[in-house]
């Protein structure tokens, strides 16, 4: 489709860009995605894998053609017997968990934006949770998956059937990959040689690679049993020493959750107590006294240094404590229109001592900027979400952000961290990889994508930078984002606001 108000409502993701692509596909078959490679490596089009678009560094959206996956991909099936899910890559990651609840399984990784988040696009990010921090990212529960290569050919990849023929990684790069990849507990910042290296299976090439080697048409998911007994604790601290001092002994108890909530973002929340931060906590356990025990167990180790207590010994309990993390993402939807909530230093992952570190240098870039921020995230990773908040109405907003998205790379790079822990590089951060990895490393990156997809057709500019990468060009954002009917500029705007991410793209042009 090449209809001008089709190709606008599919010019903007969950990012801060709106590119309007020249076309876009909704293929409704392998045999279709096949005939588009074709047509592709024949034409030399660029092609945008897309899932529901709620990919936050714009790996979603690009000038060539949207293939969007999020339609036509959705058979379901649930093996209980193996504990398996074969899920095509239309399929969100609720649609799963509901497919085997009733089997008391689950798969264990929970992005937020599960409610929306295809299983294409949870693959492709590498996406992760609350969860994470005891059951790992997706990349651990993906057992098999289903692609059609840049070449056109349709391959079944499973785990342990080893690194295949495109690429390998001698015994020097491996040293060297071993050496330069950061020891941060998530990352989902280029292609994941370091797990290659130690699983020599060419899935872990596969996952994260933000539809820049192959299309993803289905997964085989891994299923775990649902935990029997939850329970879990608020902890406010006064300040940011004693909560990240925190961390280190709430992780020691093999916590299934613990997030943070900065002051920064609980100041967009009424309804939350008068602290400076705040950890939720949850445990999971065999046994309801077990769970309850290891709850009494972290509030008696953390009497000295917090300011509030609240705990839930069941599922409704704990429900209730999060609330104040699910009151935070609406709050800031109802900020002023002059203010947005832009996100450009969202993802940023540091070892876990460095934390503290990494908050404070957070605030003070922030205060240095002069753009308001509200920091949150997945405390027991190190994993650190921010989102900025310029008041676009100001002179030299765009500057100040530019300077922000510059500080905090640099910070990162001081505290051994990664610019992403699970949304990805996309073309947000594909010109910062070269610098946390190195130019050898970026080599190796280089030749992992022209070892898949050597006419670059596949989401060129993503992971791998354009030449003339700029990260904050054809923002969604002020004077210069790129022209959309204004009703289709509205709708999109809403399905931001609402995180109605779901939403078929197709019907905002209508
Ligand atoms: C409110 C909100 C909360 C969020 N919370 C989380 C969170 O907790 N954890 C988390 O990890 N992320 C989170 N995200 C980010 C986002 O939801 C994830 O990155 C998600 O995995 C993207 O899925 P999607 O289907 O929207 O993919 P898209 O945004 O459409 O695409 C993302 C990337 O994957 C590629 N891709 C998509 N489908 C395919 C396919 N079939 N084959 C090959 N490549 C493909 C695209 O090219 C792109 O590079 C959140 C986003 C929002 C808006």
């Amino acid at each position: 489709m090449t209809d001008p108000r089709v190709r606008a409502a599919y010019s903007e993701g969950a990012g801060v860009y709106r590119i309007v692509p020249a076309a876009v596909a909704i293929p409704e078959s392998t045999a279709d995605i096949a005939a588009l490679l074709d047509y592709a490596a024949s034409s030399r089009t660029a092609l945008i894998p897309r899932g529901a678009g709620s990919g936050m560094p714009g790996g979603n959206v690009g000038s060539g053609t949207i293939v969007d996956l999020s339609i036509g991909f959705a058979d379901l099936e649930v093996d209980p017997h193996n504990r398996l899910a074969r899920a095509g890559a239309s399929v969100s990651w609720a649609d799963v968990n509901d497919a085997a609840q009733p089997y008391g399984l689950r798969l264990p990784p929970d992005p937020s934006s599960g409610a929306f988040a295809t299983s294409g696009g949870m693959v492709a990010t590498n996406a992760a949770g609350p969860r994470t921090v005891r059951y790992g990212s997706v990349r651990k529960w993906v057992e098999a998956l289903e692609v059609v290569g840049a070449d056109g050919k349709v391959r079944r990849v499973k785990r342990g059937a080893g690194s295949g023929e495109r690429f390998t990684l001698s015994d020097s790069a491996s040293r060297l990959v071993a050496e330069r990849f950061p020891k941060t507990k998530k990352n989902s910042s280029g292609y994941a040689l370091d797990q290659f290296a130690a699983s020599g299976d060419e899935l872990d090439l596969l996952i994260g690679s933000e539809g820049t080697l192959a299309i993803v048409t289905a997964v085989q998911w891994r299923l775990d049993p649902i935990p029997p007994d939850v329970a879990g604790a608020a902890l406010g601290f006064a300040d940011l020493g004693a909560m990240t001092e925190a961390v280190p002994y709430l992780v020691s108890l093999k916590p299934s959750a613990l997030e943070l909530l900065d002051s920064t973002l609980l100041q967009f929340v009424p309804e939350a107590p008068a602290v400076a931060c705040m950890l939720l906590v949850e445990f999971e356990r065999e046994t309801a006294a077990a769970v309850r025990g290891v709850v009494g167990d972290a509030v008696r180790g953390l009497k000295q240094s917090v300011t509030y207590v609240e705990t839930a010994v069941d599922r409704a309990g704990l429900q209730q404590l999060w609330n104040v993390r699910r009151l935070a993402s609406p709050a800031l939807a109802r900020l002023p229109p002059s203010q947005r909530s832009l996100q450009v230093i969202e993802d940023g992952c540091v070892p876990l001592d460095c934390l503290g570190d990494y908050i404070t240098g957070l605030r003070a870039a922030a205060e240095r900027r002069g753009i308001p921020v509200a920091i949150f995230g997945h405390a027991g990773d190190g994993h650190v979400h921010v989102n900025a908040l310029p008041d676009t109405t100001r002179d030299g907003w765009r500057d100040a952000l530019q300077h922000l998205f510059d500080d905090v790379t640099e910070l990162l790079l001081g505290l051994g961290g990664v610019p992403s822990g699970e949304h990805g590089v996309g073309r947000l951060r594909a010109g910062v990889l070269e610098r946390f990895y190195g130019s050898e490393v970026m080599a190796l990156f280089r030749d992992v994508k022209r070892a898949y997809d050597p006419l670059s057709i596949l989401n060129p500019g993503v992971i791998i930078p354009a030449t003339d990468w700029s990260p904050l060009a054809t923002l969604k954002v002020g004077d210069g984002a790129p022209a959309i009917p204004e009703d289709i500029a509205t709708r999109l705007r809403e399905v931001e606001r609402s995180a109605a991410w779901a939403t078929p793209k197709l019907e905002l042009a209508h």
